[in-house]
């Protein structure tokens, strides 16, 4: 059976990804991909916002670039999307660039725990040595599940990030991801396996597989992804993602389509 579709990865837009939608694409067909997904970071209300994602100018070749890579491989089908930084506040604006163009899934990310602290971003690492770790997740985990609440996403990205640094609470946090699991539940939304975890210091696929066991009791969705920041990633460890959601119960998997939703086993 084929790999099931990658539908995290970006483009040098970002300004911290390298090689070209084509580029990515040519790589799936290599690994025997028959789909991916491009989602790349998202724009902001305000452009100097931050210096790790696409101007909102820049939208339109964006989905110029994707495009252009679904003529050249038109033996793979290939998806657009967006990660979308889901900030409190911010459903409007989100509302607006969903109406930018025919999507075909959002996947809703928190990197922002604060209007100021992206808790992923290597350079701001110091921060956490300020705070509480628990008070961290549990700030990251309530945003979320309004995340997973507003229904503004297919998708939830790698749900556990905070894990990122190898940075954990001591506490059993199970009731933060009882909370947002709950309101994937109720508002149809899919989890992520995400396999950049892998590359990281925490050295694991994100979630962990506690989460995708309750994930699967409260039968939440699965998609995969790599997070592809250059094309030698697409569908990296995938098969480690497929063996994980397999042990927990997992024999479906959803794809999307103009923002709709269909299940196929992997
Ligand atoms: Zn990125
Ligand atoms: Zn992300």
């Amino acid at each position: 059976m084929s790999l099931p579709a990658d539908l995290h990865m970006h483009t040098p837009l970002c300004r911290h990804a390298t090689g070209e939608p084509v580029d990515y694409a040519r790589r799936a067909v290599e690994l025997g991909l028959t789909e991916i997904g491009f989602s790349d970071h998202s724009p902001m209300p305000r452009d100097d916002f931050d210096d790790w994602r696409m101007r909102a100018d820049q939208l339109d070749e964006y989905v110029a670039k994707v495009r252009r890579a679904q003529k050249e491989f038109p033996q793979l089908t290939i998806r657009l999307a967006l990660e979308v930084d889901y900030l409190p506040g911010h459903e409007n604006w989100i509302r607006q660039l969903a109406a930018r163009h025919p999507w075909d899934y959002f996947i809703g990310s928190v990197h922002y725990v604060s209007e100021s602290w992206d808790i992923d971003n290597p350079a701001k690492l110091s921060e956490w040595k300020k705070r509480d770790a628990l008070e961290v997740w549990q700030n990251y985990f309530d945003r979320l599940a309004l995340a997973a609440e507003s229904r503004l996403f297919e998708i939830i990205g790698h749900a556990d990030l905070p894990k990122k640094f190898g940075i954990r609470p001591q506490q059993d946090c199970t009731p933060l991801y009882e909370k947002f699991l709950n309101a994937a539940a109720q508002a149809g939304c899919a989890i992520e396996l995400n396999t950049a975890g892998l590359r990281k210091d925490c050295k694991e696929i994100y979630p962990s597989r506690q989460i995708l066991q309750l994930a699967f009791q409260k039968n939440v969705p699965v998609t995969f992804g790599s997070d592809a920041h250059a094309p030698a990633e697409v569908g990296m460890n995938f098969a480690d993602a497929v063996a994980l959601a397999r042990s927990v119960g997992y024999t479906q998997t959803c794809r999307f389509n103009q923002r709709r939703r269909e299940f196929i086993a992997f």
